[in-house]
């Protein structure tokens, strides 16, 4: 089967395994596990923060940021389509008190001047004041889209001359950093905060890292304790991302080579495809579940999105050959 539902199924090479196997631990919660150490110390080097904490899944590290930088009754400013909003089990209102303002984007790309705007609430008693902006680098709903420089510092900059803490969800800011050429601390240049994932496409078990000031880190330590995330041996885990951050951020362009032939040839059979910035390819269509269960019979999975789009995502675990197999079957679906 191949599968291209998401780049949160691949599965950690035999090398990763390795690496895994001979990690040193310890007992975390003490911050005695070498392994995660290294990890958050390599982690934060590598995103340009002072500090950067290990968490089981981004999920957690977003939460985090806005428990640990926002009150209860704030209002958070995101993206209509981003993952804070849609794909988080509504855990801004469950764990942080917060109210959500949507700002709808191109491709999930904010525009700074609506963000901002939206953030501007009066000081007056009627409305929950602003604390937060967030950004997410790539835009997963918005196709793998990569937000432009100029949009990325327009936004932090903006947030900080208005006291707004300034969050990136960079799940996928690896993707982001080999599509562009520019270093993952460059993309969160004057961002307060950025969660990072290890298990999408960089290919690791579990784990994603939330980076920031080192007095923000302090305090989200403690919420992830209070949330049941303080873990023990868990090197374990974070081994496979640390092996990753070396051997698998490089690779991430075979991704998207891999996503720009596909959609070039979907196109040429008639198919209404998105252009790929990163590893992702959308399709829009009007019976997008039709779709998806003729290929899964022929031996290819991908995932439908919303009522008029399937999308497919490259990884690790596919190969050039697969891309070819994936044209074939969707040919022949047309
Ligand atoms: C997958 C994803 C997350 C959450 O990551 P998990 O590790 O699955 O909890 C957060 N933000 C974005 C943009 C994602 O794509």
């Amino acid at each position: 089967m191949i599968d291209l539902r998401s780049d949160t199924v691949t599965r950690p090479t035999p090398a990763m395994r390795r690496a895994i196997a001979e990690s040193l631990v310890g007992d975390d919660v003490y911050q005695e596990d070498p392994t995660i150490n290294q990890l958050e110390s390599e982690g934060a080097a590598l995103l340009g923060k002072e500090a950067a904490l290990f968490t089981p899944t981004c999920t957690m590290a977003n939460q985090l940021a806005l428990r640990a930088s926002t009150r209860p009754g704030d209002a958070i400013i995101v993206e209509s389509g981003s993952h804070i909003a849609n794909y988080e089990s509504g855990a801004p209102a469950m764990l942080s008190g917060l109210t959500l303002i949507r700002v709808p984007g191109d491709r999930g790309i904010l525009d700074p001047a609506a963000a901002l705007a939206a953030a501007a609430r009066p000081d007056d008693v009627h409305f929950a004041p602003s604390a937060l902006i967030a950004v997410e680098n790539t835009a997963n709903l918005g196709g793998g889209a990569l937000y432009p420089a100029d949009t990325l510092s327009a936004i932090a900059d903006g947030a900080a001359a208005m006291g707004l803490w300034s969050h990136c969800d960079g799940a996928r800011l690896w993707n982001a950093a080999s599509a562009t050429g520019r270093s993952e601390a460059a993309l969160v240049d004057g961002y307060a905060s950025v969660s990072v994932c290890l298990s999408k496409g960089l290919g690791a078990p579990a784990g994603a890292l939330l980076a920031g000031p080192r007095d923000f880190i302090k305090t989200a330590r403690r919420f992830r304790k209070m949330l049941g995330g303080g873990m023990r041996q868990a090197g374990i885990l974070a081994a496979g991302g640390l092996y990753a951050l070396s051997h698998h951020r490089a690779r991430l362009a075979d991704d998207h080579a891999r996503a720009a032939r596909l959609a070039e040839a979907l196109t040429a059979q008639g198919w209404d495809v998105q252009t790929p910035e990163t590893n992702m390819v959308y399709i829009t269509l009007d019976a997008p579940a039709a779709l998806v269960a003729g290929a899964q019979a022929q031996g290819v999975r991908f995932s439908a999105v919303g009522r008029d789009r399937v999308r497919l995502v490259t990884h690790l675990n596919i190969s050039d050959a697969d891309i070819t197999e994936t044209i074939a079957i969707l040919g022949a679906l047309r």
